[in-house]
């Protein structure tokens, strides 16, 4: 019977001749019609398949086979409906884009752009420049770069300033933030040296006075962001290591995690540290995420002293560590949206989805319920309770944001496997107490899960 499957350009002849694969490469094509010789050698040997007599019915079952692998191979990517609570989901994608940005990211995929390009002198230009002015502007900074991501920003800031040299850390800021990111190590491929001072709880001023030595390079002051020290805990002010550099002539950086551009006090949100008040307490470089509170893409930027960030652009690692010129656009769509914006809390969804009220929430919830509630059949009990949102990023791990979700329990089916057919729609919510819930804070129109649940279903009829 294997001898019976036919040969591969055999399969490939049937496959051409089925309108829905045309156009798609013969490799491509040859891809899969190999894995289908696969599958039916495997069902052949389990004893489940059958070698139709008839070679043209043969070859017309192949074709077909091939087609429908063809339409079920989709992109790895896709898009997901967050209804896990956690606005800014690291594993997510973290940040929703403004319009404006997605407008800016449509126009440079499709166009040249001038990403290195002095339009006025016709002369080789400088990619920073596209987000230099309005990051001076917003943060009161000398200058500003900008690199792939925060991780990046530190790693090139402690090469350029202090490669083969000390930096001076407080016990209580060696922090680890997912996805391995942690200050030792970091430090450690930066080819700089850790020299550790205070102790978990409380580092004082003398800590760091006793540290300075001639191969002091720089004092770095890292922000907890996901995780409190509280009770017995003593740190240091910006201000006051500012002056403590100043008086030995050793630069003092901030890693400041998320950073906030505004504060986010006038959104109803715990406070965060503003970086033009990093700045102007002191600091000689401040380096924060493009996707955490900011709310816009991937990237890692760093504002400071203007000779100093002139050395990091001139750091071989820069060149590797830069971004394309779709992150700047972006970047800077949504820079522009903190400077001219009247109301970016409205024009940002991160801003929008963290200041939404409760009301509105409870409202959402009640609809998603009635939509899912004619979706799911019967058996599934849905109810409209309160919860606990969170920023997530790492940005204020002890706040929460009060919220509302829909709690979705079975008498048969387990939270796991009500999860799991919310992933088949794409939807992804979060297990608590031992239930199913779609939190609706992050999601500001219900009716995204009709489509999500109807595309699904329609996935799974085939
Ligand atoms: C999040 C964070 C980073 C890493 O930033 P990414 O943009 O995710 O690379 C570094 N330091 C601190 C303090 C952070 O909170």
């Amino acid at each position: 019977m294997l001898r019976a499957i036919p040969p591969i350009d055999d399969c490939l002849c049937a496959a051409e001749k089925i309108p829905s694969l045309t156009g798609l490469s013969r490799g491509y094509l040859r891809t899969l019609a190999r894995r289908e010789q696969d599958d039916i050698r495997a069902a052949l040997a389990s004893g489940q398949g059958d070698v139709p007599r008839d070679r043209a019915a043969m070859l017309e079952l192949i074709a077909r086979s091939i087609a429908d692998k063809a339409a079920a191979d989709q992109p790895a990517m896709k898009a997901l409906v967050n209804a896990t609570g956690v606005v800014l989901h690291t594993n997510l994608g973290r940040a929703i884009l403004a319009e404006s940005a997605i407008e800016a990211l449509d126009i440079a995929a499709r166009s040249s752009v001038n990403l290195e390009f002095d339009l006025a002198r016709g002369a080789r230009g400088e990619r920073d420049e596209l987000i230099g002015a309005e990051l001076i502007d917003l943060t009161g900074a000398e200058a500003a770069t900008v690199v792939n991501n925060n991780a990046a920003a530190v790693l090139i800031a402690l090469n350029t300033l202090a490669e083969g040299r000390e930096v001076i850390v407080s016990r209580g800021e060696l922090i680890e933030i997912g996805g391995a990111f942690r200050i030792p190590d970091v430090m450690a491929k930066s080819g700089a040296r850790l020299h550790e001072v205070g102790t978990t709880n409380r580092t004082h001023r003398e800590d760091y006075a006793r540290a300075i030595g001639p191969d002091t390079a720089l004092i770095l002051k890292v922000h907890p962001s996901n995780y409190r020290i509280v009770g017995f805990t003593s740190e240091v002010a910006l201000d006051e290591l500012v002056a403590l550099g100043r008086k030995h002539g050793v630069p003092v950086m901030e890693d400041l995690g998320s950073g906030a551009l505004i504060d986010l006090a006038a959104y109803g949100l715990p406070r965060e540290p503003v970086v033009a008040e990093r700045v102007a307490a002191g600091a000689d470089l401040v380096t924060f995420s493009g996707d955490k509170l900011l709310g816009g893409p991937q990237a890692g930027l760093i504002v400071g002293q203007r000779g100093l960030i002139d050395r990091i652009r001139r750091n071989p690692l820069k060149r590797a560590l830069r971004c394309d010129k779709l992150t700047l656009a972006a970047l800077a769509a949504t820079l522009r949206i903190y400077l001219r914006s009247g109301d970016p809390g409205t024009e940002l969804p991160t801003l929008r989805i963290l200041n939404r009220s409760i009301g509105e929430i409870r409202q959402a919830a009640g609809r998603a319920r009635d939509i899912l509630a004619e979706r799911l059949g019967p058996g599934f009990t849905l109810e409209v309770v309160d919860c606990e949102a969170e920023i997530g990023s790492g940005a204020m791990p002890v706040e929460r944001l009060e919220s509302a979700a829909v709690r979705i329990t079975h008498p048969e089916k387990s939270p796991e496997t009500i999860a799991a057919i919310f992933r088949h729609a794409r939807i992804i919510g979060r297990i608590t107490n031992d239930a199913f819930h779609l939190d609706m804070r992050t999601i500001e129109d219900p009716a995204v899960l009709a489509v999500a649940f109807d595309c699904g279903a329609g996935e799974a009829r085939g």
